[in-house]
């Protein structure tokens, strides 16, 4: 993959849980050289160290529900102060409600949103097969991209990855996160921002292709 350079200006990258965000993240954060910025592991490492702001998120997570946009905001805050943040990064999972849309667009300038687009229908299969290193962090399908046979007994699966806790999220998408595709549609046309909409639902190489090349055509 060739680097692309852009302006010290943010992405978005925007999709159902499920739809590869964190995978493909890797890859744009590795094609543009910005820092990848998700909100779900921020979050997932106060809860591992058991921060105040963990043990308030925590109950908010196990249940596939949104953490309030007060405490997201304060983190993105944050984070954006840190220098590898100054040439603008990728957000992960990040806004996921309007209120945080309208936030962000007070502290950074987003060039580019990436929406990754998967049916309903394919969601739970993926989640529900989703397995973790916790050594690399580097993610697994039991079906579609399973793990070399020697590290298969150090996997995780995430506690919010179970079937129950999937429909909430799906729920919790549908109603607070996706309308933030229209609101971006209306955004972008009020400023020079791109929107991509790339379907999600092929393989892990075949989605990071349609992504790297519809950058290529901006
Ligand atoms: P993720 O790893 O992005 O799927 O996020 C896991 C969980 O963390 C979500 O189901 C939410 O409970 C919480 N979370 C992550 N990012 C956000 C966000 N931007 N706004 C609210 N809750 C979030």
């Amino acid at each position: 993959m060739s680097a692309i350079s852009r302006q010290p200006s943010s992405i978005v990258l925007f999709g159902p849980p499920g739809a590869g965000k964190g995978t493909q993240a890797g890859k744009i954060s590795q094609l543009t050289g910005k820092p990848q910025v998700s909100t779900g592991d921020m979050l997932r490492e106060a809860v591992k160290h058991n921060t105040s702001l963990g043990k308030e998120a925590k109950e908010y997570m196990e249940a596939g529900l949104l953490v309030p946009d007060s405490i997201i905001i304060d983190l993105i805050s944050e984070r954006m102060k840190e220098s590898d943040a100054s040439g603008g990064v990728l957000f992960d999972g990040f806004p996921r409600t309007i209120a945080q849309a309208e936030e962000l667009s007070l502290i950074a300038n987003v060039s580019l949103v990436i929406m990754i687009q998967v049916p309903d229908e394919d969601i739970v299969e993926r989640i529900v097969g989703r397995r973790m290193d916790p050594e690399t962090g580097e993610i697994y399908h039991i079906n579609f991209n399973p793990a070399p046979a020697h590290i298969e007994s150090r996997l995780i699966q995430r506690k919010d990855d179970t079937e129950d806790t999937v429909r909430s999220r799906l729920n919790a998408y549908h109603e607070q996160t996706k309308p933030l595709s229209e609101w971006y549609g209306i955004f972008s046309d009020k400023t020079t921002m791109s929107i991509i909409t790339v379907d999600g639902s092929g393989t892990i190489e075949q989605v990071a292709k349609a992504i790297e090349s519809e950058l290529g055509g901006l």
